[in-house]
């Protein structure tokens, strides 16, 4: 985008003209770039009001919009309202819109090293991706990943660890997934493709019909709270867990460059503010959800919740690590990324073990 047309979109508190410059004209007083108002777009993935991601797109623009006193004005549109739900890198880059909120595995073939910093089979859960993004080399290698595509990323929210997904066949060994047509993003999608399934994205909001009609035979999507509210409990029998394919996805809010660098501090500040808090409040409504969701779901006779047999298992980690190594092998950037998560992923993977992980287990022990 070029400068002059992200300063067209801003515009100068009424009476405050006087005494404010814009950008261009070199304005460096604390006084009157408090006056000056920006309005900005949003573009999402998100199906309209989806909770957790789509309501959580739409609170982190609320929250910036109070907290600025209205100088940082951001209108949220839904996937497809604007651009299409998979196309905001593109739309943010290209300055469409000055802002957007989705997941860096929507761009695999665009930056296809954007997928570690949603997910990764069998990696990192949300509290570790959270350590390795803010303290550890995750937060700087993503932006240095995105600068030549004109994007400024923050980490803005995560699910949790989500569920393996909706079949409507039973999974009993791992032939009964060879010739299942699947609906899964990112590098569980090419996990699932080497194990026989046929693949495919598709945007949110076209999962309930193709699961309902048999376009498609499974689907992940999220976890107990998001896939009631798709309805995906009425197009398929079999609930699949665990979601080892996303342990805990982080969900991300793009800034396009010229935009933020046309910013005050503060008004920076505030973008990262309120994606940080997301992190937090996105998390909570998911855990919440999800544990109320889950208990209804228990109640349904027409639901039959189930554990990947261990073989499936075996078969799914063992080509993880296949499609992790020739994807680090292939691309430079894959490789260097993969080293900084994975070098911390080996030291929080012990302490994960004698933390949270024999915490929980002996919690279910007592019940
Ligand atoms: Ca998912």
């Amino acid at each position: 985008m070029k400068r002059r047309d992200f300063v067209s979109g801003m515009v100068l508190a009424a009476g405050a003209t006087a005494c404010s410059k814009t950008p261009e004209s070199g304005a460096s007083s604390t006084t009157s770039r408090q006056d000056e108002v920006f309005e900005w777009k949003m573009v999402t993935s998100w199906p309209p009001k989806l909770p957790g991601l789509g309501v959580g797109a739409e609170n982190i623009a609320k929250h910036i919009e109070r907290a600025s006193n209205g100088r940082l004005k951001i209108k949220v549109y839904a996937g497809g309202e604007l651009v299409p739900a998979l196309e905001i890198f593109g739309a943010v880059s290209g300055g469409t819109a000055q802002m957007g909120h989705g997941a860096s595995y929507y761009h695999k073939g665009k930056v296809d090293a954007a997928q570690y910093f949603t997910t990764v089979p069998f990696g990192m859960n949300a509290n570790e991706m959270y350590a390795w993004l803010y303290y550890g080399d995750g937060l700087k290698l993503w932006r240095e990943l995105y600068a030549p595509h004109n994007l400024v990323p923050f980490a803005a929210g995560s699910t949790g660890v989500q569920m393996g997904g909706w079949f409507n066949r039973e999974i009993n060994s791992v032939e009964d997934l060879r010739g299942l047509k699947m609906r899964m993003p990112g590098l569980g999608g090419e996990v699932m493709r080497r194990a026989g399934v046929t693949t495919v994205l598709m945007q949110g909001s076209e999962i309930f019909t193709s699961l309902q009609t048999g376009a498609i035979d499974a689907t992940e999507w999220v976890g107990p709270y998001n896939d009631m509210s798709l309805g995906l409990h009425k197009a398929a029998k079999y609930y699949y867990y665990p979601g080892w394919h996303e342990p805990g996805p982080i969900l991300e809010c793009i800034v396009n460059k010229q935009a933020y660098d046309s910013l005050p501090a503060d008004l920076q500040d505030l973008i990262e503010l309120a994606c940080q808090a997301m992190n937090c409040d996105m998390q909570a409504e998911y855990t919440w959800g999800n544990a109320q969701s889950l208990a209804q779901l228990t109640q349904d006779p027409n639901i039959e919740l189930r554990e990947f047999p261990e073989d499936v298992m075996n078969l799914l980690r063992d080509l993880t690590k296949e499609v992790l190594e020739e994807f680090s092998a292939n691309d430079p950037w894959a490789a260097k990324i993969h080293k900084s998560y994975f070098d911390f992923l080996a030291k929080s993977a012990d302490n994960q073990r004698i933390s949270e992980y024999a915490y929980l287990r002996d919690r279910a022990r007592s019940r």
